[in-house]
């Protein structure tokens, strides 16, 4: 018996002893009576000591140590009560007090079992899951704080953006009306100059006439450069990916400097690699303008000796080619300080430049602007006294494709009479000047003052070929090419007259129908060799109907080239006119479209129809420059600001494109299926 209860007690203290937490067992009057290790510990006070003394006391709050325990003897049982338990040295530890009444055999209450549950370590966790939910709630405070910030900046950023594009088109604006009112009388200016210098004069009236011409020059130089400095500026340079025939162009550009090098006593050397392949594409315009900048540089600081112009191939493969061009003189040179700062804006090499030679420190800065956004790099190697050299390395691409017609300079020949030139200009000075032109040419010609005079004027008479000016009151050139085009359904060639080739949007001019350019001032020479160009009379005595027609046989402006089709379909006719067909039947629906979006602004749809347009324009052979015209229209709907600014007129030249591509696509189809029936 006595065994069975020592091994009772054993049990007892072993599951007393179990616990991790404290357990105490306390008599009826609050006095401790047993207790685990745990409390021991937890107390730090001996089992002996602790035995016999006041529970309460072991409490931060003995009172609402000593309630609870009441509530135990009330209710029989407690749980959770939380309550602090202090060590005798002052260490705290949070517990769950739950308790429960024991009894004896006879149900008489013995005393209370306190289980003292530490929650040291779950109030520890709880404390920092609270602070980092505060730290994470002040985190989204001030995210959120940063974000509106952040909206608030993208408003104000958006607001001053779309100022800045307002003020930076109205600057544009201005400074090309500004340019086309300088230059319209520059250029009559020097027209008339070189006309007169033409005729019989005195030895003095032709050395201030040349004084005339040279200042002239110098000035349309100038405004040239500005404006191009501020189209770089604006971010407005774009440069065109067109067939075109290197080496001619460059004869023709340099044969501009001609009378020049000859005024000076100086040889032109032209060095041009026969290995470069005859067409390649780029944009002809803007290498126009970074050699005519750097000749004009080498003839100006180069008293004597030679100009060597030399254009290298230095690698090719498949696709393209890289070219080497240097301009090489025997001038002046530059210094070592002040080769490195030639290409800043407004940087001359010596501050007597100016003085000595002119100019205003701009033309390197273009040059630098117009090679390096087409990957190009530029260098100059020079020596005092003994001469510069600027050479400046591009990559073309090469293409089996046609040149656009580029004329190589043909000489003044009195033969050619029966031609009638139809001349669209507004300003008298240059109608004038463009009489005198003609006349010396020995061609006929008529002259009307806008667009609208000129229809009228072809509703009478038949013309071999229109000069047209852009900017004209009530019908402009545009307008006029437009309407010839495609109401009167002409193909006569039009060369428009632009006063400002660097700033002009040729695109533009071809997207209307108009088969070339030519840029004011007028060099005589070109205009001679284009006008005959175009109008290419194989038969000085065949009439105006034969000339018309051997123009159109040899020389027609057409939207659509089936030659990359027929490669693709090796020219199997039933492929070609499924194809044909295909592109007849999507394209109206697409251009409706396209119009519908521009007319409701639902840019969405107006970007999907001209997205879903621009992949036939190369199976169709439509040239790359309205495919360019319909990329724009593509990007520009995702412009707030350019939704009002031109997209009606680029849309309307896509739809003009588009129409006379079906159009010609039609005639194409019959042609073919008339060819195998
Ligand atoms: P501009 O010729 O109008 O002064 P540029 O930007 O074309 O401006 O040239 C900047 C400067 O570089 C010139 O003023 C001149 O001092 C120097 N420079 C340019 N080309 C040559 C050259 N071929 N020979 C000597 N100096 C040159």
């Amino acid at each position: 018996m006595e065994n069975t209860i020592t091994q009772e007690s054993q049990y007892a203290r072993s599951l007393i002893e179990a616990s991790l937490d404290p357990l105490f067992t306390i008599s009826p009057a609050g006095k401790i009576t047993d207790m685990n290790n745990a409390s021991v510990n937890i107390i730090g006070m001996s089992r002996e000591k602790l035995i016999g003394t006041d529970f309460f006391d072991y409490f931060t709050e003995p009172q609402k140590a000593r309630e609870v325990y009441q509530e135990v003897f009330a209710k029989e049982f407690v749980a959770d009560s939380p309550l602090t338990l202090k060590h005798i040295e002052g260490k705290l530890t949070d517990v769950l007090f739950n308790g429960s009444i024991y009894k004896d055999t006879s149900g008489k209450v013995l005393g209370v079992v306190i289980v003292a549950r530490d929650i040291t370590d779950q109030k520890r966790i709880a404390t920092e899951l609270m602070e980092a939910k505060e730290a994470a709630e002040l985190a989204t405070q001030i995210a959120e704080e940063a974000k509106r910030k952040a909206e608030k900046a993208t408003l104000i950023a958006e607001e001053a953006t779309r100022i800045a594009e307002v003020a930076v088109q109205a600057k544009q604006q201005f400074l090309s009306n500004m340019s086309h009112e300088i230059r319209t009388p520059m250029n009559a200016i020097i027209g008339f100059t070189k006309v007169l210098l033409k005729t019989d004069l005195e030895e003095k009236q032709k050395e201030f006439l040349s004084a005339i011409k040279v200042s002239g020059e110098t000035l349309t130089v100038l405004i040239n450069d500005i404006l191009d400095l501020a189209k770089v500026d604006a971010g407005k340079m774009t440069f065109e990916q067109i067939p075109f025939k290197m080496g001619t162009s460059i004869s023709a550009m340099l044969h501009l400097f001609e009378t020049k090098i000859q005024e000076k006593n100086l040889e032109l050397i032209k060095i041009y690699d026969p290995n470069i392949p005859e067409v390649l594409i780029g944009d002809p315009v803007r290498l126009h303008q970074i050699i005519l900048n750097l000749v004009s540089n080498a003839v100006k600081f180069t008293t004597d000796g030679n100009i060597t112009v030399s254009i290298k191939l230095l690698n090719e493969d498949e696709q393209q080619v890289t070219i080497e061009f240097a301009v090489t003189d025997t001038g002046i040179g530059i210094t070592q300080e002040k080769i490195e700062t030639v290409f800043e804006v407004f940087q001359q090499a010596s501050s007597g430049t100016s003085r000595l030679y002119g100019g205003t420190g701009l033309g390197l800065a273009i040059v630098k602007q117009l090679v390096e956004p087409q990957g190009g790099s530029i260098n100059v190697k020079s020596k005092v006294g003994v001469g510069s050299t600027f050479s400046f390395v591009l990559n073309f691409q090469k293409t089996n494709e046609k040149a656009e017609l580029d004329l190589g300079l043909v000489e003044l020949d009195p033969e050619i009479k029966n031609i009638k030139v139809l001349v669209v200009e507004d300003i008298a000075l240059n109608q004038l000047l463009m009489k005198t032109l003609l006349d010396d040419f020995g061609f006929e010609q008529d002259i009307a003052s806008n667009g609208k005079i000129a229809i009228e004027m072809m509703q009478n008479n038949t013309y071999d070929i229109i000069l047209m000016d852009l900017q004209m009151p009530v019908m402009n050139g545009f307008e006029a090419t437009e309407y010839i085009r495609n109401t009167m359904n002409s193909k006569v060639p039009i060369i428009a007259l632009t006063a400002d080739v660097t700033t002009v949007d040729l695109a533009k001019c071809k997207a209307v129908g108009m088969n070339d350019y030519i840029s004011k001032p007028v060099d005589d020479r070109l205009l001679y060799s284009k006008i005959i160009g175009y109008v290419k009379k194989p038969n000085l005595d065949d009439s105006k109907k034969d000339s018309e027609n051997s123009y159109s046989q040899s020389t027609p402006f057409k939207y659509v080239d089936l030659s990359y089709l027929s490669r693709r379909t090796k020219s199997n006719p039933q492929l070609m006119m499924e194809m044909i067909s295909l592109y007849l039947t999507q394209t109206p629906p697409l251009i409706i479209a396209m119009k519908q979006g521009l007319h409701d602004k639902d840019w969405n749809a107006l970007q999907s129809a001209v997205h879903k347009m621009i992949p036939s324009f190369s199976i169709m052979g439509i040239s790359k420059d309205f495919e360019n015209i319909a990329k724009k229209v593509q990007e520009d709907t995702d412009n707030i600001v350019r939704h009002n600014n031109g997209m009606a007129r680029l849309v309307l030249q896509l739809e003009n494109v588009c129409t006379e591509a079906c159009k010609e696509l039609e005639e194409e189809f019959n042609a073919i299926k008339k060819a195998n029936s």
